[in-house]
């Protein structure tokens, strides 16, 4: 078999073409445009380099978008206050504090201390709770995006048993509960899983989430699986996934590329999760 390539700067694109036709009905109904308010502290270079995406596809869109860039001596007083002032602010619908954060700084306190209703990154614990009870909320941004590239096969998932390797909170474990709402028996993988291998073996789906390159081999993999490959981690330079792609590819029936795969996916979604925020504030 040869896998089919679930692409996910393709699909960003068309979802994006339909956000930006909802930013006018916006504009034209109530005046207003999304805006979207992106934290960051320190000087971790990949985190700028991340928020600086964030930062253009916001105005692609027709966001309104502020970047606040705080020394790495910031306080977590400071923060809390900065985020008071963007929960209060009218012009702010989503708000978004890159992690990690500096020592010092505790990064639940502040997810936690964001408006729940303009939390799009969806790490507030009300948006984890209401994810876990099936309510509506703010699905975090990665899982959202591997959801949808999965539900982009057309394959029906009733029944199908997806294995996801690691369990962090903004990656694994919401993407497990995501892929038990749809009716899939779900399989956690973590470090002190045993024979991973052969919990892989097992897949009708695979997501992987690990950030250690090329764990997941192809003989791991079952004939026909659709493979979706989260990890990033950066390898002479090139960026690398958790997933032995050319080997991977010969086995499963579908399977993301990285670059292009979850990650254009993940923004795409914090731009769809402020859409709704800013919807949701106006109606
Ligand atoms: P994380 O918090 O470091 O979690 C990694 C998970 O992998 C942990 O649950 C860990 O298990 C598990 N793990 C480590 N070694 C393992 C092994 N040998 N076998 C099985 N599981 C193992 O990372 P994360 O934030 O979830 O991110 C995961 C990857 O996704 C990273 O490469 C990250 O860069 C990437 N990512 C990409 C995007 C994107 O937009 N493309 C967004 C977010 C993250 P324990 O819990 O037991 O430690």
């Amino acid at each position: 078999m040869c896998a089919k390539i679930l692409d996910g700067r393709k699909i960003s694109k068309e979802i994006r073409n339909d956000i930006i036709e909802q930013v006018q009905h916006l504009k034209d109904r109530y005046e207003v445009a999304p805006g979207l308010a992106v934290v960051i502290v320190g000087d971790d270079d990949a985190s700028h380099v991340y928020v600086s995406m964030k930062e253009k596809a916001c105005q692609k869109v027709g966001f309104h978008s502020e970047v606040y860039k705080l020394p790495k001596e910031t306080t977590q007083e400071e923060l809390l206050k900065l985020i008071d002032e963007l929960n209060a602010s009218k012009k702010i619908h989503g708000i978004l504090v890159q992690l990690p954060l500096p020592k010092g700084i505790d990064e639940n306190l502040i997810n936690s201390h964001i408006l729940p209703t303009k939390d799009v990154d969806g790490f507030h614990a009300i948006n984890t709770g209401k994810l876990l009870l099936g309510e509506e909320s703010f699905i975090p941004c990665t899982p959202k995006g591997i959801l949808e590239l999965i539900k982009r096969t057309g394959e029906n998932l009733t029944g199908k048993h997806a294995v996801v390797i690691g369990r962090s909170n903004i990656v694994g474990k919401p993407a497990g509960v995501l892929l038990l709402k749809e009716n899939t028996t779900v399989t956690i993988c973590h470090s002190k899983t045993e024979n991973l291998e052969k919990h892989v073996q097992m897949a009708d789906i695979v997501v992987a989430a690990v950030g250690i390159p090329e764990l997941i081999k192809g003989n791991m993999i079952k004939e026909g699986a659709i493979v979706i490959d989260a990890g990033t981690r950066k390898v002479n330079g090139k960026l690398v996934g958790d997933v032995a792609y050319e080997e991977a590819s010969k086995k499963a029936s579908w399977i993301t590329p990285v670059p292009g795969g979850v990650g254009p996916m993940t923004i795409t979604m914090l731009l769809e999760n402020t859409l709704k925020a800013a919807k949701a504030q106006c109606e």
